[in-house]
């Protein structure tokens, strides 16, 4: 594959090293990445294929891009989350009507990544609601107290 022509300026990039890209950090394992320097955009490549490993990103991407992966995550790492990772991957494949094979997060745009963010926030909106309605709801009436549980199933208690 030839080195990625920039999305943003059309030029073509160039391999830089981490130490390039992030001069005030410390590589943690060597890596390599292919940069356009004017619009401080890039991506890393692997360091055998040079293939690059997704889509060039500038820094409103690189952005929107770890708020995605923070909110992908929370679908089967977070502590409700009863979905695998290729689980997760499949339901978010089916909200952004892709298949499975072309929905991969490193390769979203901007308004990929927008579009994502929504849908997975109004999705955990939905369930946040739905497990509020999962609770026990309890009401009283004088004595009686009426609990409707988890399972729909109704309770009265009438205390002598
Ligand atoms: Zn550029």
């Amino acid at each position: 594959m030839p080195q990625p022509q920039c999305p943003y300026c059309g030029r073509p990039t160039q391999l830089a090293s981490f130490q390039e890209v992030y001069p005030e950090l410390q590589a943690p394992e060597p890596r390599l990445y292919y940069r356009c320097a004017p619009c401080d955009a890039h991506i890393q490549c692997d360091l055998q294929t040079l293939r690059p490993q997704g889509r060039l990103a500038n820094p409103q991407l690189r952005q929107l891009k770890r708020q995605l992966h923070a909110r992908f995550d929370a679908l089967w790492k977070g502590p409700h989350s009863t979905l695998s990772r290729s689980a997760a991957h499949r339901f978010l494949a089916k909200l952004m009507e892709m298949p499975d094979a072309a929905c991969q997060l490193a390769w979203f745009d901007l308004a990929q990544c927008q579009r994502a963010l929504r849908l997975l926030g109004d999705q955990q909106a939905m369930q946040a609601a739905g497990q509020r309605q999962a609770r026990p709801v309890r009401s009283r009436l004088g004595n009686t107290i009426v609990t409707v549980r988890r399972s729909r199933s109704i309770v009265i208690d009438r205390p002598a």
